[in-house]
């Protein structure tokens, strides 16, 4: 048995080395590092793939949010609701673009925001809603839509973690995530379910002059060469990188069942042991497992993460702390006890490796020593 990993990337391009060695010479064969065909190839073949109007490439899902907030116009002082169980980037731009941070709870069964907690939330000054599709699976769209239409406010999709998940709204049409709400921003950092070989970002709509707007903020705020009609930056999606997402945008759909594959691995595993949850699945989203994240009652987490480790399995906690009790928030004023569900499901959760190339041998060697911790 191969050892172990949280991810297995070099696996994963072995298989398709061949395809990935040439398409990356010939972009330095080209010279064409930035912004080259390649990456306008790219955008074109993924806005094919999500069925969405505009596909924006930028330099990192972090600058794809940072961009969806400038071009939505939102002005210091002005609020954004985000859940306070995410990664730090979600509430990072929101912070350094001097708008206000409103944690809002997730759903405890879904990790995704808890849209009844958001609408206690909204104020005169609140100006977007940032959903998160936590570990692969939609938030609840069509509530979430709903409250922003009542409210006049944007939503921006988190999609980083589920690029390609399916959304199903009430009356049954389907769309992919991130090109539900107004913009959606995603991430090609190379463990994301679409990862390119560095850094990458990407962001989407539906929406023309939204994309406009996209395309010149990240453009240091100008259309036409050195005529800058607003305050900018610089994100760029370079061409290696996308001639690597090129290739591996036509395995997606079957990396997303490889992790499938393995969750039902574990799930079926799992059944029986009273102590852990296995992931909720939520009739209106289909699952793209960027993370297999259990929740266990009546169990030292930290010890199973530690007896996990100690035999080679790794094993990771996402999050450990929640974004409202971070030290470098402290003066948005939050504090311990303002989130229980949130809070609760930090000391809780233990994420188990998830990657295209597990085998069937491993997943058993990992599910083994879980309930062998568990039931001794
Ligand atoms: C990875 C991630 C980001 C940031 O993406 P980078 O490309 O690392 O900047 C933002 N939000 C979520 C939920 C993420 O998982």
């Amino acid at each position: 048995m191969n050892q172990i990993q949280l991810v297995d990337l070099h696996t994963q391009y072995l298989k398709i080395k061949e395809e990935i060695d040439t398409a990356v010479l010939n972009v330095i064969d080209s010279t064409a590092f930035i912004n080259g065909p390649e990456v306008k190839s790219f955008a074109a073949e993924l806005e094919a793939y999500l069925n969405v109007k505009h596909v924006i490439p930028c330099a990192n899902g972090t600058d794809a949010l940072q961009i969806a907030l400038m071009a939505i116009g939102a002005k210091p002082g002005d609020e954004i609701l985000t859940p306070s169980f995410t990664y730090i980037a979600t509430a990072e731009v929101i912070a350094l673009l001097q708008l206000k941070p409103i944690f809002v709870e997730v759903d405890t069964d879904t990790f995704t925001i808890d849209v009844e907690d958001a609408k206690s939330k909204i104020t005169s000054k609140t100006k977007a809603i940032i959903p998160v599709h936590l570990y692969g699976q939609c938030a609840n769209m069509d509530a979430i839509m709903e409250l922003a239409n009542k409210e006049n406010i944007f939503v921006i999709e988190d999609t980083a973690q589920a690029i390609g998940s399916d959304y199903t709204n009430s009356s049954g049409e389907k769309a992919k995530a991130g090109c539900i709400g107004h913009i959606g921003t995603t991430s090609f950092f190379p463990s994301k379910n679409l990862g390119c070989y560095g850094d990458g970002g990407a962001m989407m709509t539906n929406d023309d002059e939204l994309a406009a707007q996209l395309k010149m903020i990240s453009n240091h705020g100008q259309r036409i060469k050195y005529h800058h009609d607003m305050i900018g930056c610089n994100s760029r999606l370079d061409s290696i990188q996308a001639a690597v997402l090129r290739i591996k945008l036509k395995h997606l759909d079957e990396y997303t069942e490889a992790r499938n594959a393995a969750a039902d691995f574990y799930s079926e595993a799992f059944k029986n042991i009273e102590e852990i949850t296995t992931p909720y699945l939520a009739p209106y989203s289909s699952h793209g497992f960027h993370q297999y994240t259990i929740k266990l009652d009546n169990v030292d987490r930290d010890a199973l993460q530690e007896y996990l480790n100690e035999n080679d399995i790794p094993a990771n906690i996402y999050y450990p702390v929640p974004v409202h009790l971070q030290k470098g928030y402290t003066e948005y004023g939050a504090k311990a006890g303002d989130m229980p569900k949130t809070e609760s499901l930090t000391s809780k959760v233990l994420s188990l490796p998830m990657h295209t190339e597990l085998t069937e041998d491993q997943l058993q060697y990992i599910v083994g020593h879980v309930i062998r911790f568990i039931k001794g």
